[in-house]
């Protein structure tokens, strides 16, 4: 029987990505920016709607920088994160010499808990110091509580720096992830639902806070015939090479999130007899995952060699992907001593949690295999 490595989310190309890099190729748009870059701010624009302005940029990574630098934090600045994410979301924080503080999750979205987020809001400014943003994640491409979390943030009047690396093509009442923040930012790494083999964006809702962020990604050149700069800049803009490959993407976003939610459905299906199991699932309709990544919980049992990690080993052994949840930031030894607010749930999360094969490319076949795997380790006594 094959069994070749299932893995949990490969890049899936559409077919056109070739045409556009073609292009790129045939006009000798080899160089950094050109017409795919502007192409693909605009198709991303008009995808997101709400007058969202895009700018594309050389990684998730470096949009999380640029919107910290927009949003005026500066060493000393504290930032509040969630802590249940990847590093990526918080290690800009440490580039701008700023101080992390570490919020707890909530059950029901996974993300920031409102609860820990305001608790920590109000000790911090009583430390004398307020709060220079709030980093809200969509992990896994669920969205935040994005009306608790924005009611928080302007109640104090702390703008939020939305991370919807993981959630393009997720939405809330029908408003798209990526343009609820203060500054918005996407990923188009390897693994997420849309590629441009390395790159991401940022979102900002004016179109001069848009320029202001390409002219920090493009050195920061003062208008001046030679190289002028009064301002730090950075080299974080997106190849015209990358950017065709992402208007290839675009043009199949839609069917590849309808079919991650597919995966998603299938299982729903295959631990719907499973007691040990949850699957991660929206709260309710006024939420839109893309389900970018599938994950459960499971039930320790001792007595039955069941846990997270058992069924991982029992899953890798047929040569099956699966990863363990975000382990929180206030755990990485990078980030330990670092403040943070909330009790056990993200640490909860991480123990019991794991992510499961979601890419928009697996067969029938694979499917057949990791339910297999699944039912085999549970019939298990
Ligand atoms: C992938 C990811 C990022 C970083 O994006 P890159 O494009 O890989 O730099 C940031 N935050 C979260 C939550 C991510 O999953």
């Amino acid at each position: 029987m094959n069994n070749t490595k299932i893995w949990l989310s490969s890049p899936h190309m559409g077919g056109t990505e070739r045409n556009y890099v073609q292009e790129a190729f045939d006009t000798n748009w080899v160089a950094p920016l050109g017409p795919n870059v502007t192409g693909l701010e605009q198709d991303l624009e008009s995808y997101l709607g709400h007058e969202a302005q895009v700018g594309a940029l050389s990684s998730g990574t470096a949009a999380i920088h640029l919107g910290l630098v927009l949003l005026g934090v500066q060493a000393g600045d504290t930032v509040l994160c969630q802590s249940m994410t990847f590093s990526a979301s918080a290690n800009p924080i440490l580039y701008q010499g700023a101080i992390p503080v570490f919020i707890d999750s909530e059950d029901d979205t996974w993300n920031l808990c409102p609860v820990a987020l305001e608790e920590a809001i109000r000790s911090e400014i009583e430390k004398g110091k307020k709060p220079k943003a709030i980093i809200a994640v969509h992990l896994y491409g669920v969205p935040y509580q994005i009306e608790a979390i924005r009611t928080i943030a302007d109640g104090y009047g702390i703008p939020i720096l939305e991370d919807s690396a993981e959630a393009l093509g997720s939405s809330y009442k029908g408003q798209k992830c990526g343009t609820f923040g203060d500054i918005g930012v996407l990923s188009f790494n390897g693994n997420k639902i849309i590629t441009t083999s390395g790159g991401g964006a940022i979102v900002t809702p004016t179109a001069a806070l848009k320029e202001k962020a390409i002219f920090f990604a493009t050195q920061s050149r003062d208008a001046a015939p030679h190289y002028q700069h009064s301002e730090i800049g950075y080299n974080y803009r997106m190849s015209n090479i990358c950017a065709g490959i992402g208007r290839g993407q675009m043009e199949v976003l839609d069917a590849h999130v309808q079919l991650r939610r597919d995966m998603h459905d299938f299982y729903v299906d295959v631990f719907k007899d499973i007691a040990a199991v949850s699957v991660f699932t929206v709260p309710n309709s006024d939420y839109f995952a893309n389900y970018w990544l599938t994950a459960i919980l499971v039930a320790p049992d001792a007595a039955k060699g069941i846990d997270r990690e058992a069924l991982r080993l029992a899953l890798d052994q047929a040569n099956i992907e699966s990863r363990p949840l975000w382990k929180p930031m206030h755990l990485q030894p990078i980030f330990e001593h670092y403040s943070y607010y909330g009790s056990k749930v993200a640490e909860t999360l991480f123990e019991n949690g794991l992510c499961l094969p979601s890419g928009s490319n697996l067969t029938d076949n694979e499917r057949i295999r990791i339910k297999e795997a699944v039912m085999a380790f549970f019939s298990k006594e």
